[in-house]
């Protein structure tokens, strides 16, 4: 029997007494207390009583690299050590982001030559409203300041980005999200109300969307948001071409096309960057996550030049009036550029052959008599739980439920994404060996069948 040390438990009660979590039931947490993890090396984690996990999701879809990678910790020692911080205010700067910035616009598509560094996903979001809003002021057209995203996407959870986002969740108590957001349906193949098809999946979303903007006025329209693969949605991809045709659509309408690479960039579906699998270029891209792999908190959006320039030509010699004390911050670069450097060092292609070996090892639990659906792309996956296959009937609450999912594959040494009503989401490190993807799909199989 496992048990946790006094000090622990004393831990467990300051955290129930003090710590608010992210995203989580304030009440249901204080009833259950935390699981706390002490260690991690490679694509496992210990928690206080000694147990090991396999993380089967990276965190929260960010410890690319895996644990326990010391020329990462060096880095960012090294860069503490010399200069732990430095303002990119009053046009000052340091070495590590500048290289970063470079970097990035040399690997990512097209003409996304310009960085702009924030400290994550959400704040990165949020700051490509604000530039958008900025760009069409430049233009002229400051009437352009409406928003469409997807239904199921998360672009998270800042004051205006969470009204990008399209789960519920976010908005229950909260409001209603802002008028200026706009949504069309979901690519979701497996529960399309127009089938799954995926040529009248792409052919509805672009008559949606023109619909959209034909109803908000097609002098409105400011930007369009994607992820590439929905993650927090429950890892919904879109049919081969969707993105494509969706960015075509934006581009008749002088439409902005925002690609939020925040979970997919990174090598999580393959390549660096998931845009490049559709071979589209988007107007700005948002990444975090991936970039530092969980190692220092980082986010980053990414201009076109033709972006940038509009934005800097309309400034002129005035101060664009939007940043952050830790925008740039040389720590996380610097830790940053290491990570780069070990994507480039092996870990991409590895991400890319253990990524079709969990691709192919979740497809075999297909025949299981749970499983309605199994998807995804490289190194991210789910697997969609049914009581039956034909009718595609979700889990019954009490089966289905994500504390309940999440604590049995815990109990066998997994831990994974439950999202409600029975999805395993899954997002391993690209550092994990063939034993390990292995182990990650015996164990989704031990799960289901005591879930059975
Ligand atoms: N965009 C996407 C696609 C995400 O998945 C997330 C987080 O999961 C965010 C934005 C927000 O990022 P963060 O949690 O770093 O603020």
């Amino acid at each position: 029997m496992l048990t946790r040390t006094p000090a622990a438990n004393s831990l467990v009660e300051l955290d129930r007494r003090h710590l608010v979590h992210p995203v989580s039931s304030f009440r249901g947490h204080e009833a259950r207390g935390v699981r706390l993890l002490t260690s991690a090396e490679g694509a496992t984690v210990t928690d206080s009583e000694g147990r090991q996990l396999i993380d089967g999701f990276a965190g929260l879809w960010c410890v690319n690299a895996g644990y326990g990678q010391e020329s990462i910790v060096e880095a960012a020692a090294a860069q503490m050590r010399q200069l732990p911080y430095a303002t990119g205010y009053f046009d000052l700067g340091t070495e590590a982001p500048i290289r970063l910035a470079a970097a990035l616009a040399e690997r990512a598509p097209g003409d996304l030559d310009h960085v702009y560094f924030t400290l994550g996903g959400s704040d990165a979001v949020d700051s490509t409203i604000r530039f958008i809003r900025y760009y069409w002021h430049a233009r002229g057209m400051p009437g352009r300041d409406q928003f469409i995203s997807v239904a199921s996407g998360y672009h998270g959870s800042s004051s205006m980005g969470a009204g990008l986002t399209a789960l519920p969740l976010f908005h229950d108590g909260f409001g209603a999200p802002h008028h200026s957001q706009h949504k069309i349906a979901s690519h979701d193949l497996y529960r399309n109300p127009n089938g799954s098809d995926p040529a009248s999946v792409i052919a509805s979303s672009v008559a949606e969307l023109r619909a959209k903007v034909a109803e908000i006025g097609e002098n409105r329209v400011a930007a369009f948001y994607v992820e590439p693969i929905q993650g927090s949605g429950g890892v919904l991809v879109p049919p081969p071409g969707w993105i494509a045709a969706m960015r075509a659509v934006c581009a008749e309408f002088g439409i902005l096309f925002v690609a939020d690479e925040v979970i997919t960039g990174f090598g999580r579906t393959g390549p660096l960057f998931a845009c490049e699998d559709e071979g589209i270029v988007p107007d700005l891209m948002t990444v975090a996550k991936g970039l530092t792999s969980g190692y220092a908190p980082m986010g980053a959006v990414l201009m076109s030049d033709h972006v940038y320039q509009t934005i800097a030509d309309f400034a002129g010699a005035k101060a664009v009036g939007h940043g952050f004390t830790y925008s740039a911050h040389p720590v996380s670069a610097a830790v940053a550029l290491e990570v780069l450097s070990l994507y480039e060092g092996g870990l991409l292609e590895n991400g890319r052959a253990m990524g079709a070996r969990l691709q192919a090892g979740l497809q075999g639990l297909s025949d299981h008599p749970l499983v309605g659906d199994v998807r995804g792309r490289g190194m991210l996956a789910a697997v969609e739980l049914v009581t039956d296959k034909d009718a595609k009937i979700p889990l019954p609450a009490e089966l289905g439920a994500a504390t309940r999912l999440f604590d049995r594959a815990w109990d066998n040494g997994l831990i994974v994404r439950a999202f409600p009503q029975g999805v395993f989401g899954y997002a391993p490190p690209l550092c994990c060996t063939e034993g390990e993807i292995d182990q990650i799909v015996e164990r989704t199989r031990k799960v289901l069948d005591l879930t059975l």
